[in-house]
């Protein structure tokens, strides 16, 4: 697709990169570079500046897979939180939303992912090595997947279950109190909690 008006070449750069964000197609990203260029330089300064600080310093934390500026994170780092029960998430701002509910004490593991046969996302989407080896790493007996009530997140539950349950490991997965095709991330936190509270063996 060629503009009709031959654009420099830098401007069309930022307008590809912000097309890569998820839900901004071509109009959008370039509405938000001419913002940035035109009306708020200073912001687009401090965006340039936070990214490019948050892709050096931050990890893939050892043990939940989460960010992290640490080897391991602050939250799978305090002692205070039961280690017996990890909940399996696809993003951190489902775990955020877990969090939020103040309902939950167990540990995490985020996916940073979710498998998806329709969108051509198997199983080597999720690094399924890494969330058997710390399921199995010795103190965890409860995996809860609270993956996504959406058909890819049902799937991913399905999966995971069926590798998890056949380690010897309990699997329940957190109760339907939304409509099917609820993103966790979207849902109020007293539901989450309830939806926690109320999970079911799989
Ligand atoms: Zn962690």
């Amino acid at each position: 697709m060629s503009p009709h008006l031959p654009e420099p070449q830098p401007l069309v750069a930022l307008v590809d990169a912000l097309k890569a964000l998820p839900g901004v197609g071509v109009r959008t990203a370039r509405r938000m570079a001419y913002h940035l260029l035109q009306h708020d330089p200073q912001a687009a300064q401090a965006l340039s500046e936070a990214l490019h600080q948050a892709l050096t310093a931050l990890l893939h934390c050892e043990q939940c897979n989460g960010f992290s500026e640490t080897a391991v994170c602050v939250t799978c780092s305090n002692e205070q939180r039961d280690q017996s029960v990890l909940c399996v998430v696809e993003t951190p701002a489902d775990q955020n939303t877990i969090e939020s509910t103040h309902n939950y004490r167990g540990l995490y593991y985020v996916l940073m992912g979710r498998v998806a046969p329709l969108e051509g996302l198997g199983a080597e989407q999720i690094n399924l090595k890494r969330l058997v080896s710390r399921a199995t790493s010795g103190q965890v007996e409860e995996v809860i997947l609270a993956t996504n009530f959406t058909a890819e997140g049902d799937t991913t539950a399905h999966y995971l279950g069926e590798i998890l349950r056949q380690k010897g490991l309990k699997v329940t997965r957190i109760a339907r109190g939304v409509p099917a095709g609820s993103e966790i991330e979207y849902v109020d936190a007293g539901t989450v909690a309830w939806a926690l509270m109320e999970r079911k063996a799989t």
